[in-house]
């Protein structure tokens, strides 16, 4: 869990930066409400996936992981109007009330989110021709990294960046012989990228409200 200067910190940054409004109150109390796990992006973080959309001048995104929809908002913000955010989520609840966020929001126009695992729901996004993808954020099933990543490259083009959460867990990824399946989908997904020349990546460990992680972020030559 996040210790007490890391909470304090995020906080004072919320505060000073603006990092939060009440749209995004909105959804995470919503998101509480409904039972949804308190694991989203924080709102620093929100705001970073934002500007960096913001800084490429993305058009199409494809976010693996919608939750409530709270990252989703943060990136069709940072979207052109006609700008597209296809975002892929498996608990129809979650998926119900990520839709009800958005809306409230007012990105129905540019947020699709699929139900349905997303490995059934990759081969059919690509069949439908929307890939390239300017921008792609794993957030799921960690277990899954490895084909996510494999679905990431074949939907990218020169340029695209693709973004990994959760990839530090507790500095757990450096355990070998972690119990937590999840880690050994990180470490793969870490392997794949090690043999994998047609990106640059780096990794960069975080601390705030959600604890201690970190992300990976790689551009496609
Ligand atoms: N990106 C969200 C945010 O920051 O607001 C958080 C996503 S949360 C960390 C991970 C989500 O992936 C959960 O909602 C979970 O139900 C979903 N998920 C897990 N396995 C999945 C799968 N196989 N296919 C699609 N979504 C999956």
């Amino acid at each position: 869990g996040a210790n007490e200067s890391w909470n304090k910190v995020d906080e004072y940054f919320i505060g000073k930066l603006k990092l939060s409004d009440p749209i995004l109150d909105h959804v995470l109390r919503t998101n509480r409400e409904s039972g949804i796990p308190e694991i989203d992006v924080s709102p620093s973080q929100g705001k970073f996936l934002y500007l960096i959309a913001k800084m490429k001048g993305v058009r199409n995104i494809l976010e693996i992981g919608t939750l409530g929809g709270y990252s989703s908002i943060w990136f069709a913000r940072a979207l052109p109007e006609s700008g597209k955010v296809y975002t892929l989520e498996v608990n129809p609840e979650f998926a119900k009330i990520a839709n009800q966020n958005i809306q409230y929001a007012g990105y129905e126009h540019k947020v699709e989110v699929i139900v349905g695992d997303a490995l059934d729901s990759l081969p059919k996004l690509k069949e439908r021709g929307v890939a390239p993808f300017d921008l792609i954020f794993i957030d799921a099933d960690k277990t899954n990294n490895p084909y996510y990543l494999k679905w990431a490259m074949s939907m990218s083009k020169s340029g695209t960046l693709i973004i990994a959460d959760n990839v530090v867990r507790d500095g757990e990824v450096t355990n070998e012989i972690s119990s937590d399946e999840r880690i050994h989908g990180i470490r793969q997904f870490m392997d794949l990228l090690a043999n994998e020349n047609r990106i640059e990546c780096t990794s960069i460990q975080t601390v705030g409200s959600k604890g201690y992680d970190g992300f990976l972020m790689g551009l496609v030559k």
